[in-house]
């Protein structure tokens, strides 16, 4: 929702919420500012902005989203999470990697499923899986935003890549979400030296549980049979 008041494509107001970048950026303002107001002191409050729409006609855009990113460092957050892509527009840029496309057809109706197939396979190969693929933009973000901390989402997967993002100062954090889903104490292992990359193998049969109404763990080897 927030997006859809930040984004040229989708926010077709024209009135104090929109018609232009100062306007439409007026929701997310107003949130960060009552939201500020509203938590313990101390309390980090982080925004997770959305950087591309990927949408037929312009809306968000690294270049807009820098201009966001530099109004909330004015506005005195705490960190910004560098993300991209809209759920209709997009979905499979937000988690790169295979299409599990059996798996999110599983719980359909018979008469559904070679429809969602078929559907679900105009999916496949359309962003590809490249290490920290939101680099290239939080690059062009990080000189907007002072102090506030940079963090880094996105196809993280190695040790190496991790520690030279970090030690050239690109991102002061890096986020991931399903190596965790696979081996929730992948950070121990890695200080530990017990782990140079991460086992998860971004096949994202994970993403395709709560559909089929199991738990959300690691089905690399595929669901279980009922
Ligand atoms: S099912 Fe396992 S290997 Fe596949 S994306 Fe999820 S955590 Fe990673």
């Amino acid at each position: 929702m927030i997006n859809q008041f930040l984004s040229p494509f989708f926010s077709l107001r024209d009135d104090q919420w929109g018609g232009s970048d100062e306007k439409r950026f007026r929701f997310l303002k107003e949130t960060v500012l009552t939201v500020k107001k509203a938590i313990p002191e101390n309390t980090p409050l982080l925004v997770k902005l959305n950087t591309n729409d990927h949408t037929p006609k312009e809306g968000v855009v690294p270049e807009l989203a820098a201009k966001y990113a530099q109004w909330l460092d004015e506005l005195g957050i705490d960190a910004i999470e560098v993300s991209s892509g809209t759920g209709f527009y997009s979905p499979m840029n937000m988690c790169r990697g295979d299409v599990p496309v059996a798996e999110f057809a599983a719980p359909l109706s018979w008469w559904m499923k070679p429809l969602a197939k078929m559907a679900l396979k105009c999916w496949v190969g359309n962003f590809e899986l490249e290490e920290a693929y939101h680099l290239d933009t939080a690059k062009k973000i990080k000189p907007s935003i002072g102090n506030t901390a940079l963090c880094l989402v996105g196809g993280i997967r190695s040790k190496a890549r991790m520690e030279e993002i970090l030690n050239n100062g690109q991102a002061d954090f890096l986020s991931m979400s399903r190596p965790f889903i696979r081996e929730p104490t992948i950070v121990k292992k890695m200080r530990e030296g017990k782990a140079d990359k991460v086992a998860c193998e971004s096949c994202y049969k994970c993403l395709a549980a709560p559909g089929a109404e199991i738990p959300v763990k690691c089905y690399n080897k595929g669901f279980p049979s009922k």
